[in-house]
């Protein structure tokens, strides 16, 4: 696609990696869809929705910005937990540029606080991005913004609603004028380099946590085993939705498949939204006792596999 972008000479060019880190439910995911003016990153009401890291590419004049959410960042009590937490720090590292979202109704909670620690101790200096502002009033978000300047050196502090918009423009700009020259990484028009695969995954993943429940979300798993692209320009998906034990397959399939039907139908209306095309999707519910201790899951969800489970209660 040729965009105006295009026209941008190579020695104008700047392009970089942003890293979005925070607690949990403090609307990463959502202020990465919200730059990138498309859902690549699934969002829930839950925590713990992000598992792995998922890019999302925006464009902004001669600037990249190559965004990339992270699970939250939170005390371990599973193996899983840890690999997450890891993928969160990890993609930090990696960054050229950090922000550190901190939601204004929540404040500095106990999370959030040992991020900051963490952050001041490794001396890497990022930026603030408190979120959630079209939730609360003026007087509480003067006094977070006061707490904050006293937990350490923000390179710059932004005040958005990642959910309306409100604000994210600015962040966007000064991130645009903060990554360094250079040529773009990507194709202009690229919104993630996420596979259709594993976005498929993450759409009915989403519509679980949708619609189920307390421990079963996090207990489950989908993987999509078969793409297959029809001659009539339609694609055929099978995906595995795995559980942890026998008790929670029922409840996952629902009475008469009311409950997979009802994910199954919601995913597809997605991923063909997502496509632009006829999607035939079916799902299948399997039992996968170990899942949560399996080298080859986390590797499926793009994971590293901690050699050691935290020593806190078992998932
Ligand atoms: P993550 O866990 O940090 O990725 O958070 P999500 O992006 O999944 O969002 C968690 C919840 O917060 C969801 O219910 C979002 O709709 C909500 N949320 C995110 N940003 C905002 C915001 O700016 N304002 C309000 N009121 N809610 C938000
Ligand atoms: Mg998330």
């Amino acid at each position: 696609m040729m965009t105006e972008n295009s026209f941008v000479p190579e020695q104008d060019r700047r392009c970089g990696f942003v890293a979005l880190i925070g607690a949990p439910n403090v609307g990463k995911s959502t202020l990465l869809n919200q730059m990138v003016g498309a859902k690549v990153s699934i969002v829930s009401r839950k925590v713990q929705t992000t598992r792995s890291r998922i890019t999302g590419i925006a464009m902004v004049g001669p600037a990249q910005i190559i965004f990339v959410d992270t699970p939250g960042i939170f005390v371990p009590q599973r193996r899983l937990d840890t690999a997450m937490v890891a993928a969160a720090w990890g993609g930090a590292e990696d960054a050229d540029l950090v922000v550190l979202l901190i939601d204004a109704e929540r404040g500095i909670d106990a999370n959030t606080d040992k991020i900051l620690t963490s952050l001041a101790e490794s001396g890497r200096s990022a930026i603030l991005a408190i979120n959630k502002i079209d939730a609360v009033k003026k007087e509480t978000l003067l006094r977070l913004t006061q707490k904050l300047s006293e937990r350490g050196e923000f390179a710059e502090m932004f005040m958005i609603s990642a959910l309306t918009g409100d604000g994210v423009g600015d962040l966007k700009s000064w991130l645009a004028a903060h990554v360094l020259p250079g040529p773009w990484h990507y194709p202009e028009d690229q919104l993630s380099d996420i596979s259709e695969r594993l976005l498929a995954s993450e759409i009915t993943r989403e519509k679980i946590y949708d619609r189920l429940h307390q421990e079963l979300p996090y207990a489950t798993t989908v993987e999509t085993e078969e793409w297959k692209e029809k001659p009539d320009g339609s694609v055929r998906v099978s995906q595995v939705i795995y559980v942890q034990r026998k008790s929670q397959k029922p409840i996952v399939l629902g009475k008469g498949g009311r409950m997979v039907g009802e994910i199954g139908k919601a995913s597809r209306l997605e991923l063909e939204e997502f496509l632009g095309r006829r999607v035939h999707l079916f799902l299948f519910v399997k039992i996968r006792e170990g899942w949560i201790d399996d080298p080859e899951r986390y590797r499926e969800m793009g994971l590293d596999f901690p050699t050691s489970a935290p020593s806190g209660k078992k998932g």
